[in-house]
């Protein structure tokens, strides 16, 4: 088979040059044309300062104007972006910087301090570090890539480092491609199409936006920031049919939705990136939101598996059935129970960097689910973070799922602690809504109607807020070292 297609953005400015491509928060709209131009003027910046093909390249950026600009200008090089998470620390930056073999960063001018204390500690110095405002912009003289290998790295992105140490993840042009065209064959696509980008585009969910937008040709809205108020207007007022979250920014949506509700040509939101709760669904539900969610990783270049338009409300809870292209099966003894999910696909990439590559076609998720009797997937938890009490599995994350349910409970997280009679119980962790009390007692009272004896936390424990990562994920393996610490 013939694995080299036109690049992508080349296709958009023969099929649709005059169609606006991004739109951004002050107004401004780049169409297919002017991003084209501009990323090509980038790359032979980029060139010019001794970029070449199958380089690493690190990005350290924001949503800003740039981003996208810089991404494609890597396309056009050959060169595979490393794209770096801007809430890392300088020591956590040059782990990632060293790892990947990075041969020069490109920073946003904002980032700047940030980028120089991250090399250091490297072996990159002053002149392999440059800000995006002052890579050349050059007419476009230089030799570029007119074409696409689907076999060739285009990106590396880290894991969120929320079970151990963040992983580098390889992707190729082929995984973006049919992680674009398999999430399409799933939710449809129409030339009114509008997707809101508010997810940081240096993970993958983010940066997936991107890749439809020059593979569909459809128009973005990208945000420099997640702002409940502007996304909210932008549903209700500025034509986007489709928006990307994570759970908190959907619970930050509702709220501010208030009374109001979302237009009929709103057809989804996409929901992902970790366990949600169910009485947030269920509001969602109530307010006739469709909501669609999702579950994918980085490995998987992000959505692997999603709920489809015509089971939305149908299945309230469930991650939906694995993509067209891909495929999925729980490693279970017998049908719907719960077991480890294994997935394998064109979208999901072949390894991380310098491991070795994974022999079967079947990666495992280290996740946790089940299939109910129509072949629906339900995510339960991770490997790593199941309790083991009495025998029984205890999974945190269903846990969680009903604590916050008790009014005042902001946030909640779960893990094991040792117990000499059941060898590990769970512990709950929560953090309260400003003005609200903790009562220990109601709270346990509400566990017994809703949580078998033994999945009710043998002890609650009132925090100023949960350990997270870079990516904003709880660290379970963290929650008890406050315990430790005498609080
Ligand atoms: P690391 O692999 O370094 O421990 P991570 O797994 O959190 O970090 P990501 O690739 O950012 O890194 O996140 C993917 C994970 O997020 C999935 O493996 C899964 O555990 C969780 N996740 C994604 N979607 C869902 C979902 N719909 N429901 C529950 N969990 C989800
Ligand atoms: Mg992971």
């Amino acid at each position: 088979m013939n694995q080299t297609i036109p690049h992508w953005l080349e296709k958009q400015f023969e099929l649709n040059p005059n169609r606006p491509a991004i739109e951004f928060e002050n107004g401004e709209v780049l169409t297919f044309s002017e991003l084209r131009k501009e990323s090509r003027q980038a790359a032979a910046g980029m060139k010019e300062l001794g970029v070449k093909a199958g380089d690493h390249i690190a990005l350290l950026v924001t949503n800003s104007r740039q981003a996208p600009i810089f991404i494609h200008a890597f396309s056009y090089i050959g060169a595979v972006g490393v794209m770096l998470n801007t809430r890392l620390t300088p020591t956590e930056l040059a782990f990632q910087l060293e790892d990947a073999e990075v041969t020069s960063l490109f920073a946003e001018e904002s980032l700047y301090q940030q980028g120089k204390e991250a090399i250091q500690t490297t072996s990159l110095t002053q002149k392999d570090f440059h800000t995006l405002e002052d890579c050349p912009r050059l007419s476009e003289e230089s030799e570029l890539k007119s074409t696409l290998h689907l076999e060739d790295p285009f990106t590396m992105m880290y894991t969120s480092g929320t079970t151990g140490q963040p992983k580098a993840v390889v992707h190729s042009y082929g995984n973006h491609w049919f992680s674009a065209i398999s999430s399409a064959l799933n939710l449809g696509l129409s030339s009114h199409d509008k997707w809101l980008l508010c997810l940081p585009v240096f993970h993958v969910g983010g940066f997936s936006i991107l890749m439809k937008n020059v593979i569909y040709g459809m128009p973005i809205s990208l945000f420099a920031s997640f702002d409940e108020d502007k996304v909210n207007q932008q549903i209700l007022h500025n034509q986007v049919t489709i928006v990307s979250v994570v759970t908190v920014m959907l619970q930050r949506l509702l709220d501010n939705l208030e009374e109001r509700f979302y237009p009929s040509a709103f057809r989804c939101m996409l929901l992902g990136g970790g366990p949600a709760p169910k009485p947030l669904l269920e509001e969602a539900h109530d307010k006739s939101i469709p909501v669609f969610q999702t579950y994918g990783m980085t490995e998987t270049s992000s959505q692997i598996s999603t709920l489809s338009p015509g089971d939305a409300f149908r299945k309230v809870g469930s991650s939906g059935k694995a993509l067209h292209t891909a495929d999925l099966i729980v490693e279970a003894e017998k049908p719907g129970e719960v077991g480890e999910i294994l997935v394998c696909g064109p979208m999901v990439s072949d390894g991380y960097y310098k491991h070795q590559e994974r022999k079967s076609p079947w990666l495992r998720t280290g996740d946790l689910g089940y299939l109910d009797e129509e072949g629906f997937l339900y995510i339960v938890d991770r490997v790593k973070d199941v309790i083991i009490s009495g025998g029984e599995n205890v999974y945190p994350a269903e846990i969680e799922s009903v604590l916050t349910g008790i009014r005042g409970v902001k946030e909640a997280g779960v893990a094991g602690v040792q117990d000499n009679q059941w060898g590990e119980v769970p512990a709950a962790f929560l953090v309260m809504e400003p003005e609200a009390e903790a009562d220990v007692k109601e709270m346990y009272e509400y566990c017994t109607l809703h949580l078998a004896k033994f999945k009710i936390p043998h002890s609650f424990h009132v925090v100023k807020e949960l350990p997270r990562n870079a990516s904003n994920k709880i660290l379970r393996r963290k929650l008890t070292d406050t315990l430790k610490d005498g609080e």
